[in-house]
């Protein structure tokens, strides 16, 4: 059996302004596109006008590779040329297509009635909603968002994936402005939700703390007023604070709440791998994940509460989190051999939260060589942007077990000005930072890369591996 989407949803989301076709619009098991390229037969296309480009100019491409009906704005249909407006191209023309988009994939989601687990938080949404999802299929068939599409396109583009067989999503809902939350909630409908902490993310937006708890707690407020399921952090202040006589929450990560799940004896060996043991009231079990740092135990746990809570026994747990590897490039905390040198790639992203726990982990990992970071800057910190680059300077100069710190790029200068001593260099000239790497490192060396994406750290490793 399908799931399908016909005109009369189209309608019912009230958001058509004109179907050109009379024949009933009918997509089986809707395969949505926005991207062109990716068209390869029979699919919806949107045309979403985005900041860099407008996908409206590629309705023709998206036809000619065969794609079924075109979801396009009036205003850009209404210039069309008679010839294109032929009735054998399927266009649905729509006051504005963004909002056409979430509103049928609200409207699609409505279709299946399953448990629906929202991931939220500042930090570790995508590396969560993987372990949850590898713990929950040791018994359930579950879709998830994939790679890190959360946001308000992302997350109807992965409900449009749902499919009959499914007995479960697990959604990554990422928010970087006030009331973003409400909006991805209002789309998703969780019935279940988890937000994994609460920190310094899109603070240009968000302001402060404060700003990010209430903002990203917007998903508690939803599922209390929809009698939902809320997994509270309790290691969190924010959250712990924020879900304090809420009804329906399930509590993880204090080891004084007895019916919660936490963590125990947490080890880092060499290669990357963190150790743990797992206590739930149902018992312990040991863990080892192919991921690195405290905080991915934290993750784990979460992922743990939610396996639990649907019933899975801690040994079920443990298996679906420890079969769980990074991908290739996924570049949080992935170690690499470069000629003896491990290097901890940590340049998904960065922000100052997540910067500390790739340091502590850089003193925490053993080795008999030298621990050396390379910090690049931390974007979207808006006007602390200064105040946070000199913390973390300062927080490197308290750890003992660093050797030494390199620091790249504009804002990261301020780091290494306040790191003192620890900081052997800082570097605007990418060949440069790359010999002093080349010519400093030996094999047993330990180096950590840790900066925003748009540094591109991972280039020091290329260059690393490449001289080999
Ligand atoms: P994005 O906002 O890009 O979607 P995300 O919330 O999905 O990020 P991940 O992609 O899972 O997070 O991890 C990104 C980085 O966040 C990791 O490289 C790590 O440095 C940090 N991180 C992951 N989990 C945690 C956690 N529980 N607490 C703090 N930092 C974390
Ligand atoms: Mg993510």
């Amino acid at each position: 059996m399908t799931v399908c989407l016909e005109k009369k949803d189209f309608e019912a989301v009230g958001v058509v302004a004109g179907f050109t076709r009379d024949d009933p619009v009918m997509f089986a098991e809707p395969l949505v596109v926005i991207d062109s390229r990716k068209v390869t037969g029979g699919e919806l296309f949107f045309a979403l006008k985005g900041e860099k480009t407008d996908g409206h100019r590629y309705v023709h491409q998206a036809f000619e590779r065969g794609a079924a009906c075109a979801v396009v704005n009036r205003e850009w249909y209404d210039e069309l040329g008679a010839a294109e407006k032929e009735p054998g191209f399927g266009y649905v023309v729509v006051t504005d297509t963004v909002d056409a988009m979430q509103q049928l994939a609200r409207l699609y989601r409505s279709k299946f009635d399953i448990p629906v687990i929202g991931i939220g938080g500042s930090n570790g949404k995508t590396t969560t909603k993987e372990m949850t999802a590898s713990v929950l299929r040791s018994r359930y068939k579950v879709h998830m968002s994939e790679g890190n599409l959360n946001n308000h396109l992302g997350v109807p583009l992965t409900l449009f994936g749902l499919r009959r067989e499914h007995e479960m999503a697990v959604v990554e809902m990422g928010i970087n402005h006030p009331g973003e939350m409400e909006l991805l909630t209002a789309i998703a409908r969780p019935t279940h939700g988890l937000l994994t902490n609460i920190g310094h993310e899109h603070l240009e937006f968000l302001q402060d703390l404060d700003g990010v708890a209430y903002a990203e707690t917007a998903l508690y407020r939803y599922l209390q007023k929809h009698h939902g399921v809320a997994f509270v952090n309790r290691e969190d202040e924010w959250l712990d604070k924020a879900a304090a006589g809420l009804p329906g929450t399930v509590s993880y990560g204090n080891r004084l709440d007895a019916n919660g799940v936490w963590a125990e004896d947490i080890r880092m060996d060499a290669a990357g791998k963190a150790l743990f043991t797992l206590c739930c009231p149902a018992g312990t079990v040991s863990v080892t994940l192919h991921f690195a740092g405290r905080h991915n135990v934290s993750n784990a746990v979460a992922a743990a509460a939610v396996g639990l809570f649907f019933g899975l026994n801690p040994k079920q747990i443990a298996v679906g989190l420890e079969g769980l590897r990074p991908q290739k490039g996924w570049k949080r905390l992935e170690f690499q051999n470069a000629g003896g040198i491990t290097v901890v790639n940590d340049t998904y992203n960065a922000n100052p939260d997540s910067m500390r726990q790739a340091l502590d982990l850089l003193c925490e990992l053993p080795t008999s060589g030298k621990r050396v970071a390379v910090i690049g800057d931390m974007f979207e910190l808006g006007e602390s942007s200064a105040l946070e680059h000199r913390a973390i300077g300062r927080y490197v100069a308290g750890l003992q077990r660093i050797d030494s710190l390199y620091t790249f790029g504009e804002q990261a200068a301020l780091c290494c000005a306040e790191a003192g001593a620890k900081c052997s260099g800082h570097f605007t000239d990418e060949e440069k930072l790359r010999e002093v790497l080349s010519s400093s490192l030996d094999p047993g060396d330990v180096l950590l890369l840790k900066a925003s994406r748009g540094m591109r750290l991972e280039r020091f490793a290329e260059g690393l591996m490449a001289s080999d």
